[in-house]
């Protein structure tokens, strides 16, 4: 999952990224509020982070600008105010949480993985696929009653994959999500790790697989029903 942190206290900013990235998630940084806009409207982010106080633009005004511009992307406010008005405003203007100043990284976690849970379908920090489950606290995969054990970037790929399971991904939309930089389309970077992933949770005994190759365009993930051959015709 790709964050951006909109945060002027470099300390504090880099206090979230290493904290994020070491949970495995993407992380980029504004280190101003138009900066932060800009990067929020011309990219694909799972959530944002926004300080209120930033030279600038402020984080009310960048929040406003993004939801007129029908942004959704779940936002947590970060303040060093934190009285009632701004957390009322805040929340008004469309903020999906409020956290003030100073907060322990493990709240500041706990609630980033409740903001992007009331935005998927996925309302559980374990998330399921059929029969495969993916525990989003100690990053292991289960299948076939045992653990599988993933590496930073199988579990990011395999945990964008489930949050939106049933849906066709382009390779370029998983990119945005999973990688931090965008490479080459031409690049077959996503169909080596889909590899990796497949070898990893899928059955060995012929049944349809859950990620399914989507021909010219990329991947999906099915939640197929278990031990229900019927179905798994495509
Ligand atoms: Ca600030």
């Amino acid at each position: 999952m790709r964050i951006l942190v909109v945060e002027d206290e470099r300390k504090v900013a880099s206090f979230i990224k290493n904290g994020l990235e070491e949970e495995r998630y993407i992380v980029e940084t504004a280190s101003d509020g138009k900066t932060g806009l800009e990067m929020a409207m011309n990219n694909q982010f799972d959530a944002i982070l926004l300080d209120v106080m930033l030279p600038g633009m402020d984080g009310f005004k960048v929040l406003n600008e993004l939801r007129n511009a029908g942004i959704s992307t779940p936002i947590m406010m970060l303040t060093a105010r934190g009285t009632t008005e701004d957390r009322v405003q805040g929340l008004d203007l469309g903020a999906d949480d409020y956290l003030p100043k100073p907060f322990s990284f493990e709240e500041l976690a706990a609630r980033l993985r409740s903001i992007l849970r009331r935005s998927s379908t996925e309302k559980s920090t374990k998330l399921k696929c059929g029969d495969l489950v993916l525990d989003t606290i100690s990053h292991v995969a289960y299948r076939f009653g045992k653990e599988i054990e993933l590496t930073t970037k199988e579990y990011a790929l395999l945990e964008y994959l489930i949050r939106n399971k049933n849906r066709i991904l382009s390779r370029s939309t998983i990119t945005q999500h999973v990688w931090k930089h965008n490479f080459d389309p031409e690049s077959n970077i996503i169909d080596v790790y889909i590899k990796r992933l497949r070898a990893k949770i899928e059955r060995e005994d012929g049944t349809k697989p859950l990620i399914q190759s989507i021909r010219g365009v990329g991947y999906r993930m099915r939640d197929l029903p278990q031990d229900d051959e019927s179905t798994v015709d495509i």
